[in-house]
């Protein structure tokens, strides 16, 4: 009986200290509950091993020690078991005080236990037991005992009260079971030595079956504690991509829901399969240097592309122990993403339709327009009629305002589909001035308005910017300030400010003595298609275009406009624009016969050259004979062909000094013919400057000729002068004799 009793003793012993080994291999360095339990664990094989030993001592002084030894396990395991259910019950503030420094009341008690003195050994059927003698110590020892285990369920009602989730109320439970177990147990043991009965070590066999229960309770929370290593799981099964796990010997091991979902397998289908087999990838995708790796490939099974990352994973000494293989299914975006390529190039076309309708247009319109032009400069300076020649100048002067119609119409467009582009080059400031005097001050002093420009002579003359654009700005304030003047004057004011050696401010503004505006409708200037004071001006040409080109064209050039203006006194708009100087030579005097009113002159070519051959290349007849009538009082040599091929054939037989080549012919354009020009062998003209002559006046052009291998560029209609002073820069000089000497200002 003794042996058998004592040898269960021992089994306790054993399977309790193999309970508090198995955690200590989980590690208990940094996780408390993971401590509290190996002590307990321990304590509970500490207290089985020594009372165990006390049932087969013969000796009573022996078998005294060994209890004194025993009891060590019995005050640490009531220690321990109030600080691990109090960790459990999350209690806090006094009680947690008053339970944990109760428990460790055992500690000076510990002492008067042990004391022999108080102890009666002796033998029973069962081995050798022990009674306490009636002692203050021995009540106090009883009450620990009890209260103990009062606490113990304190915490437990503590924590049932507290818990919210079913686990908790479980947890609670199971540790009920576990005191109340330990509690009887100690009855036989504790309780009967005290009523002077022998002690049967009933309490070793209570805190046994108790300390199961409550690593059983240890597991369960284990098992729900939220750790970063089965969060981590719940991260890899739970993300929807599709994620592989490959051994270092890349065979596929472990496949999460989002894998078996992609690939429409179970997930041991999915684990017989290889990479390759997987997604349209070589075998040796898996050797890469680094530690990652991105690819896309299509996946076998369902034809969907993949961005597929793949990350090496090592072990503690960097060697590979598998791969982790992430996939994002992008067919979707992928589809997406031609379909917008689709678009855009669809839009594309489609702009390029504009582009092109633009250009057509502005050919079409301006051909005619060139043609009655020309035909009507030609019977100013021959006809001897005055009345006629009259009635010509009238036509002239239309033609003109219908050309910036035109022109106004088609800038429009440019700007609204945002084809319109500023193109800087060298510009003469005093050319561009006094072009632009010359062209307004026919029209005021028609009008009998006194015109005026007031230029400071040390304005520097070489700058860098859009010629074009500025000359167009103040060509449209300009206009209107004559335009809505019916008496009085018109004056252009330009003064500047240096930013430094590089760059300067320039500050136009136009006075006029007019109509003025009405400070109500100055907001509304600068609107689309609005004529503002319509019952005013509705005698007065115009399309309410020009003003809004100004601005747009303003704001491109990073310019701004301002408005003044005295309704019936007369209105001043100020243009202010940055510029780039070139060269800081001063512009001078303007107009050296400035103010005068300028006649309109019987016409005097500006040089004569019997000897200098043009040829002229152009599908429209109309306009060679336009060409060929402007140049006549020149006595040049003119040949006139209809097409690019005619041109070649020309060449061949003919040496000429300049070639009037038309951009856009049937068959072969103007890039063309020029290039097989520069190609042939048998040019007789291959030193002959080529003018491209056309009537596709959009922004960019003069750059793409120029580029293309032109020498010049003249925009029609062509203007009789700008042709003549064009031709003179490019006929060699010996055989041009000038009708007057004018300096060249750039
Ligand atoms: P429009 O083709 O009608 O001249 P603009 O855009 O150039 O178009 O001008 C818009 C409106 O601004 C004109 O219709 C006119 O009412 C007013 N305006 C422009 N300049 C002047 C000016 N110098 N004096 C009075 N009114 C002007």
């Amino acid at each position: 009986m003794v042996v058998v009793l004592a040898y269960s003793i021992y089994t306790f012993a054993i399977i309790t200290f193999c309970l508090s080994f198995s955690v200590l291999q989980k590690g208990i360095r940094k996780d408390r509950i993971n401590q509290l339990c190996f002590l307990v664990t321990l304590f509970s094989g500490w207290w089985s091993l020594f009372f165990g030993m006390v049932l087969v001592q013969s000796d009573p002084d022996r078998a005294a020690q060994m209890r004194t030894l025993g009891q060590i396990g019995t005050f640490g395991l009531l220690i321990c078991i109030t600080h691990m259910l109090a960790y459990f019950s999350g209690v806090q503030g006094k009680m947690k005080t008053w339970v944990i420094g109760f428990a460790w009341l055992g500690v000076p008690l510990y002492p008067f236990t042990v004391q022999k003195d108080n102890l009666v050994f002796e033998m029973t059927s069962y081995g050798m037991s022990y009674r306490m003698s009636n002692g203050w110590w021995s009540g106090l020892y009883t009450l620990y005992c009890v209260i103990i285990p009062l606490n113990l369920l304190l915490l437990v009602i503590y924590m049932l009260r507290k818990s919210i989730r079913k686990r908790e109320r479980i947890l609670a439970y199971n540790l009920i079971i576990s005191i109340v177990i330990v509690a009887l147990g100690s009855v036989l043991d504790t309780v009967m030595p005290m009523l002077g009965i022998a002690a049967f070590p009933g309490s070793t066999l209570g805190q046994f079956v108790g300390v199961l229960a409550i690593f059983q309770t240890y597991l369960y929370y284990k098992k729900f504690q939220m750790n970063l290593e089965n969060m981590s799981q719940f991260v890899y099964y739970s993300v929807d991509e599709p994620v592989f796990l490959f051994d270092e010997a890349e065979r596929l091991c472990i496949v999460n829901n989002g894998a078996t979902v992609f690939l429409q397998m179970s997930a041991e289908e999915c684990c017989k399969l290889r990479m390759n087999e997987i997604f349209e990838l070589n075998r040796d995708v898996f050797r890469f240097r680094g530690v990652k790796n991105r690819v896309e490939a299509r996946c076998i099974q369902n034809h969907n592309i993949c961005s597929i990352s793949i990350d090496k994973i090592y072990d503690d000494y960097k060697d590979i122990i598998g791969y982790i293989v992430i996939v994002h299914d992008i067919t979707e975006r992928v589809h997406m993403m031609e379909k917008l390529d689709q678009e855009r190039q669809r839009a594309d076309k489609a702009n390029e339709a504009k582009g092109t309708f633009l250009a057509n247009m502005s050919h079409e319109i301006r051909t005619p327009i060139n043609v009655v032009m020309g035909m009507n400069e030609m019977i100013i300076r021959e006809c001897e009629d005055d009345s006629i020649v009259e009635y010509a100048h009238n036509i002239q002067d239309a033609s003109r305002t219908l050309l910036a119609l035109v022109n106004d119409i088609l800038d429009f467009s440019k700007i609204e589909s945002g084809m319109l582009e500023v193109v800087e080059e060298a510009y003469s400031l005093k050319a561009m001035l006094r072009a632009l005097e010359k062209e307004c001050r026919m029209r005021a002093e028609d009008k009998g308005l006194n015109f005026q420009f007031v230029v400071p002579e040390d304005t520097p003359n070489v700058l860098l910017g859009d010629e074009v654009r500025v000359r167009q700005v103040l060509l449209n304030i300009l206009t209107n300030a004559i335009k809505y003047t019916m008496k009085g004057s018109v004056t252009m004011t330009l003064s500047y400010e240096k930013k430094n050696n590089k760059e300067i401010q320039l500050t136009f503004a136009v006075a006029d003595t007019g109509i003025g505006i009405k400070e109500e409708h100055i907001g509304r200037l600068f609107d689309k298609f609005d004529r503002v004071d319509e019952e005013q001006v509705h005698a007065i040409e115009g399309t309410g275009l020009g003003l809004n080109i100004v601005n747009r064209l303003l704001s491109l050039m990073h310019g701004t406009i301002e408005v003044r203006s005295k309704y019936g006194e007369g209105s001043t708009f100020t243009v202010s624009l940055p510029q780039h100087i070139i060269e800081d030579r001063p512009i001078g005097v303007l107009h050296e016969e400035s103010g005068k009113h300028e006649e309109r002159k019987k016409y005097v070519p500006q040089f004569v050259a019997p000897d200098a051959r043009v040829l002229v290349v152009d599908d429209n007849k109309v306009n060679l004979t336009v060409v060929k009538g402007l140049l006549r009082k020149t006595q040049m040599h003119i040949d006139c062909v209809m097409s690019g091929k005619e041109c070649l054939e020309a060449v061949k037989w003919e040496q000429y000094h300049v070639i009037l080549l038309d951009y856009m012919m049937p068959e072969m354009d103007g890039a063309e013919t020029l290039q097989k020009l520069k190609e042939m062998p048998n040019n007789k003209s291959m030193d002959a400057a080529v003018i491209v002559l056309t009537a596709n006046a959009m922004s960019g052009m003069k750059e793409m000729y120029l580029e293309q291998g032109f020498d010049a560029y003249l925009s029609k209609p062509i203007e009789g002068t700008a042709l003549e002073q064009l031709l003179m820069e490019y006929i060699p000089e010996q055989y041009i004799v000038k009708s007057s000497e004018k300096s060249s200002d750039l």
